[in-house]
């Protein structure tokens, strides 16, 4: 089927455009974008008044839970998460299970997600085998796999001297060093932000230093080894200040932040709500502004969900037991769209969609992030002022832990074309 999207605002930051127009797909590519286009026979008309014509989403921190974990989510159920979202392209992290280690596992999730996933699934590979932070991996077999980096996320390496032979080897085959920045011996324990809140609640929290101590010393070991380090999830303002800094130093260090860091502080775990938990945590209107900042002033690159499905029964167990994570890919645009309606000088749309797309594409070497005339068409058709409220019933994700639940978004996914194929329509 060929598509033409008429009508719309054409936003296109890789190659500067946003003008009003038509963008044809044809045999799955991008065909032709301009101010007027007729229809061919054959073609299916696609209204996009009041509506942006963008490059697909590409999210760079999806937790897919594959494949003894399928009760929480499937490379199909995240997939169908992601369009609906707006995502044509995610990286699913290492913490599969098993864990994404070898090369075998690479190329195997790569080949199943192909063919089971709506989206297109990228795989950033364990920086060390079982990410237990001891053994390297195979870092140049991985990369032949298609790895496009590595990362222990959520069980970064403790050891300095194990992260700098990590960092030298991945140099090496040019894989981007991912990491979650978190000293565990300044987090042990902490089930939220350590801050007025967790002292209210009489519950252990997490210092900003657990994640600064980590930057500092990650970016460190990235001056010296010539890797290129990509921070995920900042939440800290010291973070945003450190990340600032190296990057003046000429390290090659990038950061992205999250929808729900932009959105929530600790006060969303005030009333216990277990799906406030997330690691790092939401932490304090200080921090918060500095993220902000942060984007504004070019510091973070980019916006990833740090997608990370759970089952309502774990999810219901009490704060301090329950597990760390929330689902992302759906409510990231509706989230992103009223951060900046909130702004005083909001960032302009060519500058949104940078940043969930074309900005997370180049930093990973991705195809995507363009509508350039010839390549697969993935596009989303964004209505960015739709006002809809979070249904957790409605997610297309096979969990349900959303700290959104009943709040007011702005901005929605209507229709997102994979390789020129509709995959997602809202109904
Ligand atoms: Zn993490
Ligand atoms: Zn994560």
């Amino acid at each position: 089927m060929n598509y033409l999207l008429r009508n719309g605002r054409v936003v296109d930051p890789a190659q500067g455009i946003d003008q009003m127009g038509d963008l044809r797909i044809r045999n799955g590519r991008i065909a032709e974008i301009a101010p007027t286009l007729t229809p061919e026979a054959g073609e299916r008309v696609v209204d996009c008044t009041d509506c942006w014509i963008a490059p697909g989403l590409v999210d760079l921190h999806v937790h897919l839970r594959d494949l003894r974990q399928s009760y929480k989510e499937t490379l199909q159920t995240g997939g169908a998460a992601a369009v609906a979202g707006g995502f044509t392209s995610i990286c699913c992290m290492p913490n599969t299970d098993p864990p994404l280690d070898s090369p075998l596992l690479v190329r195997e999730l790569i080949a199943r997600a192909t063919r089971e996933s709506p989206c297109k699934v990228y795989v950033v590979a364990a920086l060390t085998q079982g990410m237990r932070g001891e053994q390297l991996c195979d870092y140049a077999a991985l990369k032949q796999a298609g790895a496009v980096g590595c990362s222990d996320d959520a069980f970064p390496v403790q050891s300095a001297e194990v992260l700098r032979r990590a960092m030298l080897g991945c140099a090496a085959y040019g894989l981007p060093v991912i990491t979650h920045c978190e000293d565990k011996t300044l987090s042990e324990g902490a089930s939220m932000h350590a801050g007025a809140i967790s002292a209210q609640l009489g519950l252990r929290g997490a210092p900003g230093s657990a994640e600064t101590v980590h930057i500092a010393r990650n970016a460190l070991l990235a001056h010296e080894t010539g890797c290129h380090l990509h921070i995920q999830h900042l939440s800290t303002a010291f973070g945003v200040a450190l990340v600032r800094f190296f990057k003046t130093q000429g390290v090659r260090i990038t950061a992205e932040v999250t929808p729900h860091h932009l959105l929530l502080t600790e006060h969303a775990c005030a009333s216990f709500n277990t799906n406030a938990k997330m690691n790092p945590p939401l932490r304090s209107e200080a921090d918060q502004h500095a993220l902000t900042e942060g984007i504004l002033d070019g510091t973070i690159d980019c916006i990833a969900t740090d997608h990370a499905p759970h089952a309502p029964f774990e999810k219901a167990q009490p704060l301090a037991l329950a597990p760390f994570g929330l689902v992302g890919l759906e409510t990231a645009l509706g989230a992103v769209l009223l951060w900046n309606d909130q702004l005083p000088q909001p960032l302009s749309p060519i500058q949104i969609v940078n940043l969930l797309s074309t900005a997370p594409a180049r930093l990973l070497n991705l195809p995507a992030g363009t509508l350039a005339i010839g390549v697969p068409a993935d596009v989303v058709v964004i209505d960015p002022t739709a006002r809809w409220q979070v249904n957790p019933a409605m997610l297309h994700s096979k969990s349900k832990n959303t700290p959104f639940a009943g709040m007011e978004l702005m901005g929605k996914a209507r229709y997102t074309f994979v390789n020129g194929e509709l995959r997602f329509e809202a109904g």
